[in-house]
């Protein structure tokens, strides 16, 4: 060992040795469950019923289930540890849009956002405190890697939403979360197993889990082949993000280091299985920024090397981080790209930009703490 500091690397994978949030019953598959209310000393069907309070009845207050006997309430209670705790609270669009950062067990802090649309509701939700994935522009890739998330630290910030909507605390009447996009902050991929646990319980029906739907569950990530090639294979149907950001090699290996790994032609065909195997169409995620990446040449290669793939590309014009050299491409090359992108054929949307004012983007809450 050397006393000199370290610089961090262009790559974290694996994350810092910490120690591990307490057990909690959303970290558990069904049997799971079972054998973990039968080592505690009660009947297995006891976690039917816990599930059935805790994701249909969004309740992990033992107190309030009222169907277990007490001595049972006592013991099953060590299944529902207090994992987030909120910090900070802000509101926009008239209440509609809500972002919330979490201070973990340890201290670490994450950020989810609820999003409600007249026909949806969505929630962002992290993965990781911290990424180690360094994309020069998302403010939580500046921070570097804390840890990974839990699969029920992931599925508590869902549960904490539906929760508000269900008691009708978002204006427009209670609501159910209908969409989950995994753009909160971390690299999902990157915490493969737990974020697939908690994918699992979104999507497995109540009591089991929350019941919704996988095509509106979105995993988005920055190209790690091997994990979308892993995550083709797994039976869920959720919606691939890829975060392009860029259709050549050259710029991409420096606004998206993952880029040095694996070549935007190996995410692509990646992408390309995926879709072909789930039959669900990929979104490419592409922040617009001004004389960066967002020549007409640019757009024009990004075209060619979409055309005719079960795609759809998501612009999303930059959110500057504080003290980014960088800003949002200009109202007309904005235009201009998209317009490149509809000359081939590809099907394009400009990302709306809900929850800028309230640091919206990716990590500004938790670093500005
Ligand atoms: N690590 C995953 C998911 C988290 S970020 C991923 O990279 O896909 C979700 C999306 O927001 C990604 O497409 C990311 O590149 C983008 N993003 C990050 N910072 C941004 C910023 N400042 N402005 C606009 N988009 C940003």
């Amino acid at each position: 060992m050397t006393a000199e500091k370290t610089e961090r690397p262009l790559l974290q994978f694996a994350a810092p040795r910490r120690a591990k949030p307490a057990r909690h019953l959303a970290d558990l598959t069904m049997a799971e469950r079972r054998a973990a209310v039968a080592e505690l000393g009660e009947k297995p069907f006891r976690a039917d019923q816990l599930s059935r309070h805790y994701f249909s009845h969004l309740t992990a207050d033992v107190s309030e289930m009222t169907d277990l006997p007490a001595a049972a309430r006592e013991q099953l209670g060590v299944l529902f540890p207090p994992l987030l705790t909120p910090v900070k609270e802000l509101t926009t669009d008239e209440g509609t849009t809500r972002k919330t950062l979490w201070r973990l067990f340890d201290g670490a802090l994450v950020e989810s956002v609820l999003m409600r649309y007249p026909d949806r509701v969505t929630m962002c939700v992290s993965s990781q405190a911290g990424c180690g994935m360094n994309c020069p522009f998302c403010a939580t890739g500046q921070a570097g890697l804390t840890r990974n998330m839990s699969t029920a630290e992931i599925v508590e910030q869902v549960v904490s939403g539906a929760r508000a909507l269900a008691a009708g605390e978002v204006p427009g009447g209670p609501a159910r979360v209908s969409n989950i996009v995994f753009m909160g902050m971390g690299e999902p991929l990157a915490n493969y197993k737990a974020v697939i646990g908690a994918v699992r319980r979104m999507v497995e029906p109540a009591p089991d889990g929350l019941g919704i739907s996988a095509r509106g569950v979105t995993v988005s990530t920055v190209g790690l082949v091997p994990a979308i090639e892993k995550l083709s294979n797994e039976g869920l149907p959720v919606t691939l993000a890829i975060s392009l950001h860029c259709p050549d090699d050259e710029l991409r290996d420096s606004l998206v280091p993952i880029n040095t790994r694996w070549k935007v032609k190996e995410v692509l065909d990646a992408a390309w299985a995926y879709a072909a195997k789930t039959k669900r169409r990929v979104s490419i995620e592409y922040a617009l920024i001004k004389d960066i990446n967002d020549q007409e040449w640019r757009a024009d290669l990004l075209g060619k090397l979409l055309k005719n793939k079960l795609v759809h590309v998501n612009l999303i014009p930059l959110n500057p981080t504080p003290g980014s050299k960088w800003t949002a491409s200009r109202p007309e090359d904005e235009r201009a790209f998209v317009r490149r992108l509809q000359y081939h054929g590809v099907a394009v949307t400009v990302r709306d930009t809900r929850g800028r004012e309230i640091d919206g983007a990716c990590g500004q809450l938790a670093a500005a703490e």
